[in-house]
């Protein structure tokens, strides 16, 4: 799941920051809160519409996900399974009062670790100490009856014992600086680093060497390849997430899915990545299955080289109504296309829609578990992306849960300026988000023409910004157009207000929140937004959008809609010209004046604003369990989703029911 980090950021901070409306107010999204976590839970629309085929294949793919759950603690740290588990018997059978301060911050400590798939932050990926001291942990342990590895005690209370879990740090060994498990005890990077350049295969269609293995040496201190594969290392996982695999293929909707399944199950058990590239690109042929997912060793961000895979599991369906809403506007690309407020030199004759799909996640594990990717965008091999393509996808229920959570958090009462304006923004935030998404992604980037003889480089530094900026403001310009009504996207000519009070809102003020005090703004997508945001309120010459003070604070205030969407269109145009004409000069203008500087004064207040709200940085998930109705002839009748587990309820059944990996590996 390569991070979306492009466009799909924006999609998160956006809907992060703005509320939304569901109309099952019953389901409780936010389940438990600590440190600077939030943990949420996520519905799973549509799944009762399956057929029970499909729900069958779904729960078969999810237990192959939970299995896996040991591999990723284990590729995060060679003493984590046995961190773990010695805190999970000593918070089950702890045999005094649990109401004391130090086990509360043992229950938080652990509830970290659940968290973090180990001791390391699973973003700043430092090591976090525990607030409870050793003498406290041993006692408890003694008396508790808990055993367990003296080697992990100064993992676990030692600042200096693996500080961190990848160091990119200068100057510092990559590989022996890091604590995660992808090289064995004393493997150097230049010991790495040689083996990996004297094994990288130079083919048309290379092997990703390295992709599924640990490097160790053995006793003779020679480097040894441990390939992950049933009989070697995660074998006793693997071999169970293969029975599972091997149940899916009853319920596989077509041929084409059978043979994933089945090249997955023929790579686990051989560890053989001939194997891996057929399995890929059996995947990424398969468009016409509802059910979709991806088990196994995936993104390398976390190998300080970035060659070995970390674990990773997503089962997930296709969200039919949201795809075909994308369809839809992709299917009117040519009328977007030829009503743009744009020169009609600067259009394509011709434009084409892409579709994104629109999916459901049904399970998450692995490096998806509980912190996930709101996209996924796969396979990671640019020789197959190039020759056989890739999937794209957005997430929708995740975002929603993301959504419904920012309620209550006070943030619109905090920085909208009014009733009407949060009323508005509660009924038609959402909708407003997905449609401008896209649009943005569907339409905005395939729109306009290049001039001939103008380079797709000519706005080098800038293009970025700019081209988000032009896929952003052809979104803005038709969020307001009565097109969306007539094609039943929008109920009325109301929503898209929404819509342009949280682009200015954010582009101006609330974004301001993820810049630190002094900096400027480095990053495309929040240039873009304030580019958009400054320029429309430096040209408002009727005072279509003003900021106001009022004790001390200060508020967007909208009071033209149409006269916006005239300001919107109006830099859609010279946005368009700009690339069209490849003008690098006034790119350059356009980004200086009004991307990159952040009024000091402003931010500070924003960020004390936001101080006061009680928002968690992070957020993860808890899954639903699968409940599996049988008769009584054994045979399953129904699947039923249940969304009441607990955080902690969830991790010490995964532990107790799905832990098939030795403490040692
Ligand atoms: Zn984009």
């Amino acid at each position: 799941m390569k991070k979306l980090f492009l466009c799909t950021l924006y999609i998160v901070t956006l809907s992060l920051l703005v509320g939304c409306q569901k109309p099952n107010q019953k389901f409780e999204y936010t389940v438990d809160k600590f440190y600077d976590l939030e943990i949420l839970r996520y519905d799973v629309p549509e799944f009762d519409q399956l057929s029970l085929q499909q729900k069958q294949l779904v729960w078969c793919l999810s237990e192959a996900a939970l299995w896996g759950r040991d591999i990723l603690f284990d590729q995060n740290g060679r003493y984590n399974l046995r961190i773990r588990r010695a805190c999970e018997a000593l918070y089950l059978n702890y045999p005094y009062s649990k109401d004391t301060e130090e086990f509360a911050a043992f229950e938080r400590y652990l509830k970290r670790v659940w968290f973090s798939n180990g001791i390391h932050h699973h973003y700043s990926e430092d090591k976090f100490l525990p607030e409870f001291d050793q003498a406290w942990f041993e006692a408890a342990c003694a008396e508790a009856g808990v055993t367990f590895d003296e080697a992990i005690l100064p993992v676990m209370f030692d600042p200096a014992v693996m500080p961190k879990r990848t160091t990119q740090q200068d100057g510092v060994d990559l590989v022996a600086g890091s604590a995660g498990n992808y090289y064995g005890e004393g493997v150097t990077q230049a010991e790495a680093e040689l083996w990996y350049a004297g094994h990288k295969d130079y083919s048309a269609e290379p092997l990703w060497i390295g992709l599924n293995s640990q490097l160790a040496k053995d006793e003779n201190g020679n480097l040894i390849e441990r390939v992950y594969r049933i009989g070697g290392l995660y074998g006793e996982a693997l071999q169970i997430i293969n029975y599972w695999l091997t149940q899916a293929l009853d319920y596989a909707e077509n041929d084409a899915q059978k043979l994933v399944i089945e090249k997955l199950i023929a790579y686990n058990a051989t560890g053989d990545l001939q194997l891996f590239n057929e399995y890929c690109i059996a995947w990424v042929k398969d468009l016409d299955s509802r059910v979709d997912f991806v088990n196994g060793f995936t993104e390398t961000y976390s190998d300080p080289l970035g060659i070995t895979g970390t674990w990773e599991s997503m089962v997930n369906f296709k969200d039919l109504q949201a795809t075909k809403r994308a369809q839809l506007i992709s299917e009117n690309a040519q009328w977007f296309e030829d009503h743009s407020t744009t020169d009609p030199k600067y259009k394509k004759e011709e434009v084409k829609g892409v579709t994104a799909k629109v999916i459901t996640a049904a399970i998450l594990a692995g490096d998806c578990y509980p912190a996930t990717p709101i996209g996924i965008n796969l396979p990671n091999a640019n020789w197959i992306r190039k020759e056989y393509g890739s999937k794209s996808v957005t997430i929708d229920n995740l975002m929603n849960a993301y959504n419904e959570a920012a309620k209550g958090s006070g943030f619109n009462e905090e920085f909208m300026i009014d009733a009407e304006t949060i009323a508005r923004e509660e009924k038609y935030g959402a909708l407003c988000s997905n449609l401008h998404t896209d649009l943005h992604e569907c339409v905005g980037h395939g729109s306009g023409k290049l001039m001939p003889g103008v380079s797709k480089d000519a706005l080098k530094e800038h293009a970025s910004t700019i081209e988000e900026a032009r896929a952003d403001l052809f979104g803005l310009y038709y969020l307001a157009d009565p097109k969306l009504v007539e094609l039943g996207l929008v109920p009325d000519m109301e929503a898209y207000k929404a819509g342009y009070y949280e682009q200015m809102m954010n582009g101006l003020m609330t974004q301001l929140k993820r810049i630190e005090l002094g900096k400027d703004i480095e990053e495309a997508h929040m240039r873009n937004r304030q580019l958009i945001a400054k320029w429309v309120y430096d040209h408002a010459a009727n005072k279509e959008v003003e900021i106001i003070e009022r004790d001390g604070k200060h508020f967007l205030q909208i009071n033209d809609y149409e006269g916006l969407r005239r300001l919107y269109g109006q830099l859609l145009a010279e946005i368009q010209r700009i690339t069209s004409e490849g003008d690098y000069p006034a790119a350059k203008q356009m980004v200086e004046n009004y991307a990159v500087k952040v009024d000091p004064v402003l931010h500070k207040e924003i960020l004390e604003r936001f101080a006061k709200l009680n928002i968690a940085p992070y957020k993860g998930f808890v899954n639903p369990k699968y409940i599996v109705l049988r008769d009584k002839n054994d045979e399953i009748t129904d699947i039923k989703l249940d969304f009441t587990e607990g955080y902690i309820e969830q991790h010490l059944r995964y532990s107790s029911d799905y832990s098939p990996l030795p403490d040692v590996n």
